[in-house]
This record gives structure tokens, sequence and C-alpha cells, in this order.
């Protein structure tokens, strides 16, 4: 379907005289969602990128905390923007952190996209796609559009062979000492397809069997960053 997609973008792009469309916008043809490419949102030349070995075998759930939810497209346009600055002016990130984001009013806004490895869960960058549903979800639950478009994101990452089709779903929480997604939406998460309640907390990272050996030799050598 991707290739399809890719064959059809080229052909309409040498007849109405359009720039080359990048891989990204193509995959944007096939989705049966609403999806906000890069260039749409005005987002930033990432300072590096770094290839995601693909397919992942995990998705990762996160909430933004902040920026608030958005239920349009400038307020949440405006969302990636800020969530960009503060995690390349802040935090000294390459780029946005996230693969992808959701917004409430149910659109799916590229991150760093499929196929280039995020800055969204410490040790398991490289084996996930991080998505993370722009809001704080600690004590309301995500609008039902917003679950639906980050439940067809993932079902179309795996269609297009960027997801294992047996990927686990996590939280953020389980791998990280942090709140995120929100208690009121890791109670929901719990209900998606392919919700695995391992690892349950950073402890059990050791116990991965899908993280790098590198990365488990770090953990080894200093536990105390299992408790972070
Ligand atoms: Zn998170």
């Amino acid at each position: 379907m991707f290739l399809i997609a890719l064959v059809f973008s080229t052909i309409y792009g040498i007849t109405i005289g359009v720039p080359a469309i990048l891989p990204a916008e193509n995959e944007v043809m096939t989705h049966n969602f609403p999806f906000v490419t890069r260039l749409e949102w005005g987002a930033r030349t990432p300072i590096q990128k770094s290839s995601l070995p693909i397919p992942v075998p995990y998705v990762v759930i996160h909430h933004s905390y902040t920026p608030p939810a958005c239920y349009e497209s400038a307020q949440c346009e405006n969302a990636m923007r800020c969530m960009q600055d503060l995690h390349m002016d802040c935090r000294g990130w390459w780029d946005i952190g996230y693969n992808f984001a959701v917004g409430s009013e149910g659109v799916a806004y590229e991150g760093r996209g499929w196929d280039i490895q995020g800055a969204h869960s410490l040790y398991f960058n490289s084996i996930s796609i991080g998505i993370c549903l722009i809001g704080d979800w600690t004590n309301s639950l995500p609008p039902t559009e917003q679950i639906k478009a980050a439940k067809s994101l993932i079902a179309q990452g795996v269609e297009l062979g960027f997801i294992r089709p047996d990927y686990k779903l996590i939280g953020h929480r389980q791998i990280r000492k942090t709140e995120c997604p929100g208690a009121t939406l890791y109670q929901n998460l719990k209900t998606w397809d392919h919700y695995a309640s391992f690892p349950a907390s950073p402890k059990d990272l050791l116990h991965v069997e899908e993280l790098p050996e590198n990365v488990k030799s770090l953990l080894r050598k200093n536990t105390t960053l299992l408790e972070k």
C-alpha cells in the first residue's frame, strides 16, 4: 500500500509539476484519519537524525502534561511548535522528542515520524515508537476521537511495516519513574489491543528481551539508573 502511494505520489507530483514529495508525506495518502505533516505544522529542521531499526517491537504512550489539550488545528499546531521548541532549546534534543502526537480533535501530527529514533523514553527509544496524546490526562480521559486517532496511527504503523504485528503497547510510567501518560489515560490504556503489563516498572528493564545489550550493560553497571 505504501509503495502504491509512493508511485502514485511520484506520478502525481510530475503531472502537476510540484517538487518531489517526501516519503513522510506519501504515507499521509494512505491514512484513513486526519494527519498533519511536519511541513504543515511548521516544524523546524532537526539538528541531526538517527534511524530507527524497524519494525519496532514496542509502542510507548505519553501525555504532554503541558501544553494542555488542544481542540482545533491552529491550537494543536501551536502545541507541536511549543513542544519542539522546548525539546530542542531547553532540553538540547535534536528535534521534537515524540515520533507522533495526537490532538483532542482527532488529528495525528507527525513528529520524528516512523523511521527516525525518538527521544521520548530513555533506554527504549531504539525499540519503540513514541506517541503523545497532547494534554494532561491525570484526572480526565482524552476524547474518544483522540484515542481513536492514536489507535488508527498504530494500526497504520503495523500496516506500513514500521511496527511489528505482535507489538507490545505500554505507558511511559512502565519504564520510567513518571506519572506519564496520566493516571486516567493509563487505566484506559490497559483496555487497548496489545497492552502489555510487562515491563511493570523501570526495575524490569534488565529483563526486557528486546532491549539492546549495550543498554543492559550500562544499566547493570549503574543500577541506580533503574530507580529513575
Ligand atoms: Zn512520557
